[in-house]
């Protein structure tokens, strides 16, 4: 199949059809291995959000979807799931294309885990109970869920389909409508899902999607009077923007947003695996992870060894062509995440860090002068107040710190605005315990980092947002509850 057989037809996806947009503007599609403009989506407009946002209204109340059985919802989301997996190709071009993923990691890793989470939530569509209380006076109460209505999801760059299932999957086994938007970097594979959502059998209007950029089509959404809730994963300096605007209609909203992760290594931790869970919690996906494991505090005692140790696996970590044989890292997914990266390098260098290996773009040498490569980098001794261990940089960037005892590890893990995700490694198993515990982390992986499963939850502490996704969490984030009183008299 050659990429361009892979695209969709340049309009949104409304009302369980093809529809072509309102406005005539267009946005282009970089390729981030060649710097090529290889398609364009639509540059929707308000007109294009009321539109979708009234099929979504229209479809919520509609019969064939607000009187559908949980265990046809289930058929639905089951069938889905094969859909995806069946279009496995197809949708993998579109992620390589758009966001510079290698194919190893979108064909054999982002999209098994979407079809999964399809699964997951096509199990709890037939679970959702509620209760039935004897009440004082002869009175019985049933208490039971509600799907919440219209929700609208806006979604990043870096896992485009993992984002929108993450989202979809738990809000159509509630009974929700959606209408995503996409990231304008990243949204052919989210079109498709709308159309295989509409060939599993979802009925019109159930599912939406209209392309654009942040401020004309995702911020159109947030503020139209019908949506009833915003799921939004994206940058903290946006998800406030959200949160503010949501403060006046009371919409509810979920936000996850960024991170500055720290994986913590033990004198006692099993170097080998520690080293390889470092590398991979910041080199997986170009760094491009909001749970990236961008700060490694390393004690003391091992502190050089496992400086050396990383930055050998730094130095194996093949930058390449997404889809070239033996390529570990692609490009970074826009000329300006591209250049940002590189300014968090400079700016580290210049505020001191020692820089051990990396640092450089790879444009001319991997590219041959266009695209957005750049190495695995690794600084060691970074001063924690600094930029590197501050700022997410959102790219294949590390910075180690050493630390001397728990109380230091844990003073320099909390000194950050964010809370997303954390790694302990050690093999004293009540030390991590006491540490999972202790640290203000949504995630804390022991032994191990970068896990996700469908039944996890995943959300952030402080400027990492709020809500969880996946899980049953998801489940209450897409109901609301609702209590019946009958009296029995
Ligand atoms: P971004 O905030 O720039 O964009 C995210 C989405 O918001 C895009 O669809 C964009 O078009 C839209 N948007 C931009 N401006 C908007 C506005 N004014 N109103 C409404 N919508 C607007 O973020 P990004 O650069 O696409 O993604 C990277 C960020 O996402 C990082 O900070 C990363 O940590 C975070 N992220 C978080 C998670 C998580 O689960 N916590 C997961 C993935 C990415």
């Amino acid at each position: 199949m050659t990429p361009t057989d892979s695209l969709p037809p340049v309009q949104h996806f409304i009302n369980g059809k093809w529809t072509p947009s309102f406005s005539e503007s267009l946005i282009d599609c970089v390729n981030p291995a060649n710097e090529e403009v290889f398609a364009q989506i639509p540059a929707g407009d308000e007109n294009d959000v009321n539109s979708a946002v009234s099929a979504a209204t229209d479809a919520f109340s509609n019969p064939k979807w607000a009187n559908t059985v949980p265990a046809k919802r289930a058929k639905i989301l089951w069938r889905f799931a094969e859909l995806i997996d069946e279009n496995s190709a197809k949708l993998a071009d579109c992620e390589i294309l758009d966001s510079g993923k290698t194919t190893f990691d979108a064909s054999k890793i982002e999209i098994p885990i979407v079809s999964e989470i399809f699964r997951y939530y096509a199990g709890w569509a037939t679970k959702m109970n509620g209760d039935v209380i004897d009440l004082p006076g002869n009175n019985m109460g049933l208490n039971m869920r509600v799907p919440v209505g219209v929700c609208a999801f806006i979604t990043p760059w870096n896992f485009p389909l993992l984002m929108a299932a993450w989202k979809i999957a738990p809000a159509l086994a509630c009974g929700n409508t959606v209408v995503l938007k996409p990231s304008e970097f990243t949204s052919h594979t989210s079109l498709w899902l709308a159309k295989l959502g509409s060939e599993a059998g979802l009925p019109d209007g159930v599912l939406n999607v209209v392309t654009g950029t942040g401020p004309d089509v995702g911020m159109a959404l947030v503020k139209h009077p019908n949506v009833d809730k915003v799921s939004f994963t994206g940058s903290t300096r946006v998800g406030k923007l959200i949160q503010h605007e949501c403060a006046d209609s009371l919409k509810r909203v979920t936000l996850e947003l960024g991170g500055k992760s720290q994986n913590i290594i033990f004198a006692d931790a099993n170097l080998k695996a520690a080293v390889r869970g470092a590398a991979s919690g910041i080199f997986y996906n170009k760094g491009e992870v909001c749970a990236a494991g961008s700060r490694v505090l390393v004690q003391r005692e091992i502190y050089d060894e496992f400086v050396e140790g990383l930055a050998a696996m730094a130095g194996k970590t093949t930058v390449g062509h997404p889809t070239a044989e033996g390529t570990r890292m692609g490009p970074v997914c826009n000329a300006a995440q591209y250049e940002k990266v590189l300014a968090a390098i400079e700016q580290a260098k210049s505020d001191g860090a020692r820089l051990v290996t990396g640092g450089n773009s790879l444009r001319d040498e991997v590219g041959g002068g266009k695209g957005y490569y750049i190495e695995a980098t690794v600084f060691a001794d970074v001063d924690p107040d600094s930029a590197l261990a501050q700022e997410e940089v959102f790219g294949p960037v590390v910075a180690v710190i050493p630390f001397d005892d728990e109380a230091h590890a844990l003073e320099i893990a909390h000194n950050s605005r964010y809370g997303l995700a954390a790694g302990v490694f050690t093999r004293d198993i009540a030390r991590a315990l006491n540490f999972a515990k202790q640290l203000r982390a949504g995630t804390v992986w022991v032994n191990t980092y970068n896990m996700y499963d469908p039944s996890m939850s995943f959300g952030g502490f402080g400027d990492s947002g709020y809500g969880r996704e996946l899980g049953t969490h998801a489940l209450d984030t897409y109901t609301e509850s609702k209590s019946i009183w009958l009296n029995l008299d």
